[in-house]
């Protein structure tokens, strides 16, 4: 019983596959033939993807959704509670905007686990339960979709360099424009949260990610600090747990190519990655008020080194 039910879904997995890398090919043709907005065909694309998967899951009747129920954290931060009680010990604090793992719920209180790590109780007064998309690893290059956020813009400017003539938001754009180029040659769906000096806020560049359902979301940024040339080199960081191995594998090719001092991986809880259901990085690419760092990623080449190290990171994520 047991296995006819997994040869039938096997089968229909590979259905899913062919009718899937059908599907793929067709909106290629469109898109060359009819210059149709490449965005769009891509979402469309893991849209039809997805109901062929909900379809043959639904044959099998064993139960295997592509979406998950979280909680999401409401406007403010609230205390992770011990007991589903507001008297009982506070365990840490869950930050606005926050995804975490719904386990079950009773009275006013879901029962969560927060980024892996923590197990308690948040009220569910202050927090909103969600069925969201799961990420699925892509296969293919042609079947990966990076969103690309130039960090700051338009009346933010970000970081500046020691002599004021730099603006960090100018040369995210450049970069991200020099990443999409690269990405988009290979096959790659890019969208940017931006493509020129304009401002848009924490809560449309996550939204950028979630609805175009982004395989990858890099958020682009040079660093700074309080003292010039005090610090040197470029950060990955991460929020979530699960994309841990992510933020390795790109910091790896990100450290093999760029001629700056690689400053490795950390978890760094910023907005943009973490009101993010798709997985997430944000990249410090070097530091604005280093003369050094800026005479190195000011350049074209640099911004090249960048987009192919994002390139092999991503191969290699793909097909691990
Ligand atoms: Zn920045």
């Amino acid at each position: 019983m047991r296995s006819k039910k997994r040869r039938t879904k096997r089968v229909l997995f590979f259905l899913t596959i062919i009718l899937g890398v059908g599907t793929a090919s067709y909106f290629k043709f469109r898109t060359t033939i009819l210059g149709t907005n490449a965005a769009d065909e891509a979402v469309a694309e893991k849209e039809s993807q997805k109901t062929l998967a909900i379809a043959s899951t639904n044959e099998t009747s064993e139960a295997e959704s592509l979406t998950t129920t979280v909680v999401q954290i409401g406007e403010e931060d609230i205390p992770l509670y011990s007991q589903p009680d507001a008297d009982s010990t506070e365990i840490t604090t869950v930050t606005r905007g926050e995804y975490v793992e719904f386990i079950d719920e009773s009275y006013d209180w879901y029962h969560v686990v927060v980024n892996g790590e923590y197990e308690g109780y948040v009220s569910s007064l202050y927090s909103e339960l969600l069925d969201i998309d799961e990420p699925v690893t892509p296969t293919s290059l042609e079947n990966t979709v990076v969103v690309l956020n130039p960090g700051h813009g338009g009346d933010d400017t970000g970081a500046l360099s020691n002599d004021y003539y730099y603006y960090e938001k100018d040369i995210t754009l450049a970069t991200a424009q020099v990443i999409q180029e690269t990405l988009e040659a290979v096959g790659c769906t890019v969208i940017l949260t931006r493509d020129s000096d304009t401002t848009e806020s924490l809560d449309e560049i996550c939204e950028d990610s979630i609805d175009n359902q982004a395989d990858f979301f890099f958020s682009l940024h040079y660093d700074s600090t309080d003292y010039m040339n005090d610090a040197s080199g470029m950060t990955t960081y991460y929020y979530y747990e699960k994309y841990a191995a992510l933020a390795e594998t790109i910091n790896q090719a990100l450290a093999y190519t760029s001629p700056l001092e690689n400053r490795g991986v950390e978890v760094g809880n910023f907005q943009v990655l973490r009101q993010n259901t798709r997985p997430a990085l944000l990249l410090e690419l070097g530091y604005m008020n280093n003369d050094y760092d800026l005479a190195t990623f000011v350049t074209e080449y640099y911004q090249q080194q960048v987009a192919d190290a994002l390139l092999e990171g991503i191969t290699e994520y793909i097909q691990s």
